[in-house]
């Protein structure tokens, strides 16, 4: 029987072929190459783009690459591209400019573009008119069929580009390399919410939830592997589940992965303050290895510009569910996205997001300058603020925020918190990140490195806790 969620599958049989084509492509490489072919991969922007880069290299791997940070040595390039602010782009034509001459040295070299940027119709086209040596484009909805582009691209030696314009699929299983016990966990993709400034929901498409069972499948092949952290990552995993077959809520699959037997910790992001429910305050609560913290991106504190903006709720009802959550959860850390210059924001309105900043409390804030994106409605509007006011308003928001973390991490003083430790840093500490996600350094030995410590903080810094490894 056809249900409803059959459509946004990839069928097994196409997923089956791609796996074959990637032995075809293991002996295709093997001859252009002479040599074991190596691969450097590079992603910009959020962690969906790191979890699809994991599957990316999963398929890498399962052609028989090995991977490199030395360009110099590597055969074949991968960028995986960021729409959400312009800045982003930038980055990625000027590295993808860089490799001109990389790809003149040795004309057997393989470049290939994927990712938010190139599945914007007049970036495909503008990468086809002026960077010629890229060898293959592709979009966010066919990451599947990497293997098939690149055979294509081998057997044709023609530049690909395919990047179809789709409401989104999900292709389960595909391969993933993952390094590291911290471990990205995607649970839905796309988003609905049309914020007016947003691309994402162009570049996405529509809303759709992983089954359950994958997801659980893959969190306990992560735990069996090792993985100490999982995050589970959604643009709006308040709305998880929504599309299912069956539907469940976002509350009750944090439930579920919770019950896996293991030491490990759970995150989730992100959090959209609109669907943001008191049964998944309560999960949190209840659930012993979900960490308490919730990024809850708020965007601004004026209601007039949060209407603009088409996002759903009133600083009173932010404040509300902040409220609730801080009854439920003491110990909370919150954390936001703000967006400063929003087209026609004024600087009452702006003074209106930084009361709201000092009322929550946050423990850090990531902080935005409105960029404008193509297609978009925001793009369409009144935008007369210079950028010079948004840089000084920006500006004063950080020194803010400062402040506000400095007073955030002062009652940390003398209490003793599990830490995953993960590095070592340069200055000679070695770091992990409270439950709340602040970062915490620590004199320790090499093995604490992947292993949770008990960690007693003596100094509190702004943005930075220091301790002792009990
Ligand atoms: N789905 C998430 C956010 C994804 S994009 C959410 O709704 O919270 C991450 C952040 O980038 C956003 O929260 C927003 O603060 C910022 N952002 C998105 N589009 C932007 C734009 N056009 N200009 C500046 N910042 C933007
Ligand atoms: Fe963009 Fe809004 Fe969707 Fe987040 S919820 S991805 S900001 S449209």
């Amino acid at each position: 029987m056809q249900t409803k969620q059959d459509s946004i599958f990839v069928s097994s049989d196409e997923l089956s072929r791609q796996i074959l084509l990637c032995q075809t492509n293991r002996e295709l490489l093997i001859d252009r190459f002479g040599h074991t072919p190596k691969a450097c991969t590079h992603v910009f922007g959020c962690q969906q783009n790191i979890s699809d880069s994991q599957r990316l290299e999963g398929y890498l791997e399962q052609m028989g690459f090995e991977f490199t940070d030395n360009l110099e040595e590597a055969d074949l390039v991968l960028y995986n591209t960021c729409a959400v602010r312009e800045h982003a782009q930038y980055r990625a034509l000027g590295n993808v400019g860089a490799l001109k001459h990389w790809k003149a040295k040795r004309p057997d070299r393989i470049i290939v573009l994927c990712g938010c940027m190139v599945q914007q119709e007049h970036v495909a086209q503008r990468v086809r008119r002026s960077y010629p040596y890229v060898s293959i484009v592709f979009g966010t909805h066919v990451i599947h069929r990497f293997p098939e582009n690149l055979y294509r691209f081998i057997t044709t030696n023609k530049r690909i580009f395919d990047i179809p314009d789709s409401k989104g699929t999900i292709a389960e299983p595909l391969p993933v390399r993952r390094t590291g016990v911290k471990g990205w966990l995607p649970i839905m993709y796309g988003c609905n919410n049309f914020c007016t400034y947003c691309v994402v929901p162009y570049v996405r498409g529509r809303e759709r939830s992983r089954r359950p069972e994958d997801i659980l499948a893959e969190a306990k092949a992560m735990i069996d592997a090792g993985y100490k952290e999982i995050t589970l990552l959604g643009q709006n995993v308040n709305s998880y589940g929504k599309t299912l077959d069956k539907p469940i809520t976002f509350a009750q699959l944090l439930c579920m992965i919770n019950d896996i037997p293991g030491d490990f910790i759970i995150r989730f992001m992100t959090s959209h303050p609109k669907d943001c429910t008191d049964e998944l305050l309560v999960a949190m609560k209840k659930c012993e290895k979900v960490a308490k913290h919730l990024h809850l991106p708020v965007q601004s504190g004026s209601n007039r510009v949060l209407k603009t903006m088409n996002r759903g709720y009133t600083k009173e009802k932010y404040l509300s569910l902040i409220d609730r959550a801080k009854a439920l959860m003491p110990d909370l850390c919150i954390t936001a996205d703000i967006i400063v210059g929003f087209p026609g924001e004024t600087y009452e309105e702006f003074c209106e997001t930084m009361d709201l900043v000092e009322r929550v409390g946050y423990s850090a804030l990531f902080t935005f300058i409105y960029s404008p994106r193509k297609g978009t409605p925001a793009e369409a509007m009144d935008d007369p603020v210079p950028a010079e006011d948004k840089s000084r308003w920006f500006q004063q928001l950080v020194d803010k925020q400062e402040e506000i973390a400095a007073i955030q991490t002062a009652p940390y003083l003398g209490q003793t918190l599990r830490v995953l430790c993960e590095g070592r840093k340069e200055n000679g500490y070695y770091f992990g990140r409270t439950e709340g996600n602040i970062l915490i350094e620590f004199f320790g030995k090499e093995e604490f490195i992947n292993n949770f410590v008990q960690v007693t903080v003596t100094q509190a810094l702004s943005f930075v806790l220091r301790g002792e490894v009990q």
